[in-house]
């Protein structure tokens, strides 16, 4: 049977800087956070995610011992102020479709697992971050993220990946606190636009901008459309706010081609006017969130955003993407995003758009119009 320190070695070999051991032994705090707060993860279980099986990590490998958790820094180049002013960065180099990086890695660490005698398990819904902090590898942030203990500045911009295996390895000492300066003022729970974050760790994620962007239902609720801002998919506020976080900000890294290779695919211009083929080659393979029958929920973030960014360059985009959709909630975001940006030309805009849609778009125009200070 190899050893810790062989893994260790070879989790080095394929970029894992920090590698943490922990018993496969369930998790009883998160089955009780699962119980108590039922209806904030209702979503999940309806999804098809079955977290409450993921807090036994013998359900997803009968014969499981130990965890290995491997720390993946997924912020350890930089990207163009254009992509992260709209996506979350934990999104922009996530190669679980495209498996050209990350996920060629990941299958080389498990490979050696396996040639060594393992069985290996990655399950998507054990709590990862958890048995993080129980195999010792960092604290927690009042923001629910982890932050690691030696890493990327022990910053939040790390994904821990726990590999459940069925042989004993002896496990680490768990750092299970929060590792949050008194000084610091709960600042991400101040700063979180929408409410999500409740209290220190306990986080309502139906309110969190990430999950908005990519599971909301329906038009997006009218009170929450300035507060979610320019996020189009995901949200790194409480993360950019975060004083742990700032020895990493201000360091130069040098810059993520790859993703400097898809800016121009990810214009909020040519995400408004994408069609389902474009969706599908461009888009889809790097975020994979929502498929193309929730094209709409990518448009109508688009718009939003775009309303936000109070850019006159944006009015004839939206008058277009007007003319180009039929779906209500695209169609009410973009009037409301006329109205956001405001002005003269985006009253004329407004006054000029033909009658379509239901009557929540009837409705979005005359609110928009009067945004503008002019009635139709
Ligand atoms: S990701 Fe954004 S919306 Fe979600 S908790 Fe953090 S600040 Fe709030
Ligand atoms: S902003 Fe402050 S309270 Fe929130 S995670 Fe960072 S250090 Fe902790």
């Amino acid at each position: 049977m190899i050893t810790k320190e062989e893994i260790v070695r070879k989790a080095n070999e394929f970029g894992f800087q920090d590698v943490g051991f922990t018993s496969a032994e369930p998790f009883p705090s998160q089955r009780k956070v699962l119980e108590e707060r039922r209806e904030y993860y209702q979503w999940a279980f309806d999804a098809g995610l079955d977290l409450m099986a993921g807090t036994d990590p013998q359900t997803i490998l009968p014969e499981a011992k130990s965890i290995i958790v491997v720390m993946e820094v997924y912020f350890r180049e930089s990207y163009p102020a254009s992509m992260e002013s709209h996506f979350g960065r934990c999104y922009l180099d996530d190669d679980r479709v495209t498996r050209d990086r990350l996920g060629n890695r990941i299958k080389g660490f498990r490979d050696y697992l396996r040639a060594s005698g393992m069985r290996t398990k990655i399950p998507f819904h054990l709590p990862h971050r958890l048995a993080a902090a129980r195999a010792g590898m960092g604290t927690f942030g009042k923001n629910c993220l982890f932050y690691t203990r030696q890493v990327a500045h022990q910053s939040s911009w790390v994904l821990p990946i726990a590999v459940v295996v069925d042989a004993v390895l002896e496990p680490d000492s768990p750092t299970l606190e929060v590792g949050c300066p008194d000084w610091c003022k709960n600042t991400c729970i101040i700063a979180c636009p929408t409410g999500a974050l409740l209290g220190p760790r306990k986080i309502d994620p139906r309110k969190c901008i990430s999950y908005l962007t990519y599971f909301g239902d329906g038009i997006t609720p009218r009170e929450l459309r300035e507060p979610m801002g320019l996020w189009v998919y995901g949200c790194d506020r409480c993360q950019n706010v975060c004083p742990r976080n700032a020895a990493w900000l201000a360091k130069e890294l040098p810059v993520n081609q790859k993703v400097v290779s898809m800016v121009p695919d990810f214009r909020l211009d040519k995400l408004l006017h994408m069609d389902i083929p474009y969706f599908n080659t461009r888009v889809w393979p790097h975020m994979f969130y929502m498929s193309e029958k929730d094209i709409w929920r990518w448009k109508m973030n688009v718009a939003r955003a775009m309303g936000n960014s109070l850019e006159p360059k944006y009015i004839p985009e939206l008058v277009r993407a007007f003319g180009e959709n039929e779906d209500e909630r695209v169609l009410g975001m973009v009037a409301w995003a006329l109205g956001r940006i405001g002005g003269k030309d985006a009253a004329q805009a407004l006054q000029g758009l033909p009658q379509k849609g239901s009557e929540l778009v009837a409705e979005e125009v005359t609110l928009a119009l009067e945004e503008t200070g002019v009635s139709r």
